[in-house]
């Protein structure tokens, strides 16, 4: 146990001095000592006042538990329930493939049950008999009862907890961590601490509200003080909505404050005055192109050549289904960069997408006269060395390539204009390393990533942006249809009738590495690791080798994976794209950008595995052509019987392949897979170098985020440099919170 601490002690006898909140040191805290200052430092936690921002990571509200006799009744709910109760047994099923952890609970009315498929022993040692938990999840049937399965759950322990439910308050619920818990610092003692804390407010100094009285007015904000004490013990939750509200508001308030300061900084900065379109423009229209623009092709264009016309740099994001045809817009685009005497450079994600990127733009500019070459990283010495200097001589006018493009070695003579596609493959430093190669060169970036307006607002908030949201006319829809084991005969059919007729194929594998994200993580905070590289190379080759001997025999397969070298993809992909492969087996080195009109089927295996924004990329890859094409996820029989047992992760992963077989509609899908994604995965901040967000969500908090950008580009234009006396608090807490993000966005 802890000595008696005598500062400690000195704290308690002086109630008249106050003290900086903000100041004071944590170990001084009635009941924490040196041993727990030291575990709330392994969470941040210093001072006070940082534990009054150690925010409750759930709550606990009567008025929303459920009684365990409702439970049959809760059954038809799609939300999440929550049980208290006491645990009565714990027991693990004998040993086999499918080992179980059955927990039952009772809150006197009735007994409940939970079940744990994964981690079975760890989760047996988490509970015990008699005591008292917080069950929640969704209701679910197993064997006819309703039941839990891998349900969240907090213990509650003390008596006095339950008092505080059965009386109608709102139980905070603290993350835990294991170094904490070590301390005794488990949520009921954080409970009583910081509930003393704030019940003696009147002996500490908070901290000045930061954010200005008129946005606080404006917005209607609750001022810092309040909307502390509340986050922790709200009396109902209209309490705690207003007070987490308020820390929404501020945290979506210095975002965009950063993305503002950054746009006044591009905004300001002299850049390349180019002239409007002239002959060579015209040329590849009149030769290059077989078609006419659509209509947002056609109004990107302007928006992007207005830029260029403009005595500041470009700073634009292409925004456009895959498919949509952004690849030509940006073409014309380069062109007009070449006609005003400036270099080009267009970077690509993998040496596949340069590669074919570079072909179709050789193509065009053969024609026109205007020079172009390939630069990547697989390419030898001899041939890289050549390319090096007719770029620094300016012999060639517009390169592409992959990152190889950003080395050292590489000098542009005139670099005027810069395209970056998919640029959700590269890191913001890399697009300033090749911004840097010229002087304020105009860039245009491209996703295929479909986003609703107001977040592209944020998530690019310092990009100006363009979307071509029809498709080139002509398209047929793509047929998307969710199949268990039992169909793999008929797909099998299927495609080789497809193949017969003159078509071909994709059979794509999951495999990690090649991928974006690592593994799903479960409703409980765990990592499930997909399929290792190992197992997943080894799946695409096996069904490689079994499908080109049995079950496509007498047609031509071929096999594209990430661990091949860079020549052997190509020499596949060319091979698929002449038509001389019918079925290409692939992990999803395919994802991105590969053009094959004549691929109009594609199979996905253990298609749950995906993220569905990732889906959204495979299917693109067919359906580019003139003929009807058709994606086939495969997933677990199991999963596809709604009726069956199935953990939270399972379901959730049915119901996104459901989704995403109903719709070929890319915002609709990448707003679903948004909605999914945690508040911290602020998916493109992480590229912007802007901070991540902790508490707001990018879709549920669309009008706060409205609400933050309105305040914070209101202030940045009428105070740019934040000196107005009620804007000085804003001023210090973005240099203090926010240094890194504006270290670097002073650097561009
Ligand atoms: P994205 O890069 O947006 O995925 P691409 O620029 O690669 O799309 O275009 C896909 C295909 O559509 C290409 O073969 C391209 O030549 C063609 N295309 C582009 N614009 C049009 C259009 N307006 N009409 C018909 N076909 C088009
Ligand atoms: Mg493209």
């Amino acid at each position: 146990m802890e000595k008696p601490n005598l500062q400690n002690a000195m704290i308690d006898s002086l109630p008249e001095t106050k003290r900086q909140i903000a100041e004071t040191d944590i170990q001084y805290i009635k009941g924490i000592g040196p041993r727990k200052a030291e575990a709330l430092q392994t969470v941040g936690i210093e001072s006070a006042l940082d534990l009054l921002y150690y925010f409750p990571r759930r709550y606990l509200d009567r008025t929303r538990i459920l009684k365990i006799k409702d439970a049959q009744a809760a059954l038809l709910m799609t939300e999440e329930v929550t049980f208290v109760g006491r645990i009565k047994s714990v027991y693990l099923s004998a040993r086999g493939p499918r080992r179980m952890l059955f927990v039952s609970f009772t809150d006197g009315t009735a007994t409940l049950k939970c079940v744990w498929f994964n981690a079975v022993h760890y989760f047996a040692s988490v509970f015990k008999e008699g005591e008292l938990i917080a069950f929640s999840g969704r209701v679910t049937s197993y064997r006819d009862r309703p039941c839990l399965i891998h349900p969240e759950y907090d213990h509650l322990e003390t008596e006095s907890d339950e008092d505080l439910l059965n009386t109608g308050g709102i139980i905070p619920v603290y993350p835990m961590t294991e170094a904490l818990r070590t301390a005794g610092l488990e949520s009921r003692s954080l409970r009583r601490i910081i509930r003393k804390l704030v019940e003696s407010t009147e002996r500490f100094e908070f901290p000045e509200d930061p954010l200005p009285k008129e946005v606080l007015s404006t917005n209607s904000l609750l001022g810092l003080t309040e909307a502390l004490t509340l986050m922790h013990f709200p009396k109902d939750q209209k309490q705690l909505t207003y007070s987490l509200r308020r820390f929404k508001f501020e945290e979506l308030f210095y975002l965009e404050l950063l993305l503002a300061i950054r746009r006044n900084v591009i905004k300001n900065s002299p850049g390349i005055r180019m002239n409007p379109p002239a002959q060579l423009v015209e040329k590849f229209a009149k030769e290059c192109l077989p078609f006419k623009f659509t209509e947002s092709q056609r109004k990107s264009l302007h928006e992007i050549i207005d830029d260029m016309k403009s005595e500041h740099p470009m700073h634009r994001l292409l925004q456009g289904d895959v498919g949509s045809g952004k690849t030509v817009v940006a073409l014309v685009a380069v062109l007009v960069a070449v006609e005003n005497g400036y270099q080009a450079a267009f970077m690509a994600p993998t040496e596949i997408l340069a590669a074919q990127q570079y072909d179709t733009i050789r193509k065009y500019f053969d024609i026109l006269g205007v020079s172009s070459a390939l630069l990547t990283g697989g390419q030898n010495k001899r041939l890289r060395s050549t390319i090096y200097s007719e770029i620094e001589d300016g012999t060639t006018s517009v390169v592409v390539g992959t990152h190889a493009l950003i080395q050292e070695r590489v000098k542009f003579k005139r670099l005027g204009f810069i395209v970056v596609d998919e640029q959700h493959r590269f890191g913001v430093e890399q697009r300033m390393a090749l911004q840097e190669k010229g002087e304020s060169p105009h860039l245009l970036v491209m996703t295929a990533t479909p986003i609703p307006r107001t977040l592209s607002l944020t998530i690019y908030g310092d990009l100006d942006v363009s979307v071509i949201d029809e498709m080139p006319a002509g398209r047929k829809k793509i047929k998307t249809a969710l199949r268990g084991e039992t169909n793999r005969p008929k797909i099998y059919k299927f495609i080789r009738d497809q193949v017969l007729a003159g078509r071909q194929a994709f059979i794509v594998y999951p495999l990690v590495n090649e991928t974006s994200d690592s593994g799903r993580v479960s409703s409980d905070g765990n990592l499930i690791p997909k399929a290792s590289k190992k197992s997943g190379l080894k799946a695409a080759t096996q069904g490689f080798v079994k499908l080109r001997d049995e079950v496509f025999r007498g047609f031509k397969v071929g096999l594209i994976h990430g661990q091949m070298t860079d020549a052997e993809k190509d020499d596949v992909m060319l091979a698929f794209k002449q038509r001389s492969l019918d079925v290409l087996v692939a992990t999803t080195v395919i994802e991105v950008g590969i053009d094959v009109p004549n691929a109009t089927v594609m199979l996905i295996e253990h298609a749950d595995r995906f993220g569905l924004s990732q889906l959204h990329q495979l299917r693109g890859r067919i359906g580019r052509g003139i003929h009807q094409s058709y994606c086939i996820l495969m997933a677990d029989e199991e999963h596809l019987n709604e009726k069956k047992v199935q953990t939270r992760d399972d379901a959730a992963a049915f119901q996104r392949l459901k989704l995403f077989a109903s719709t070929n509609d890319g915002f609709k899908i990448a707003e679903y897979d948004l909605m999914l994604r945690g508040p911290g995965e602020f998916f493109g901040t992480r590229q912007s170098g802007l901070p991540p967000l902790k508490l707001a969500h990018l879709i549920k908090d669309r009008d706060i985020i409205t609400q933050a950008r309105r305040a914070a580009f209101g202030i940045a234009e009428s105070d740019p440099h934040l000196r107005e006396e009620g804007h000085l608090k804003v001023r210090s807490v973005l240099l203090k919170n926010y240094n890194e993000s504006l270290a670097f966005l002073k650097a561009t």
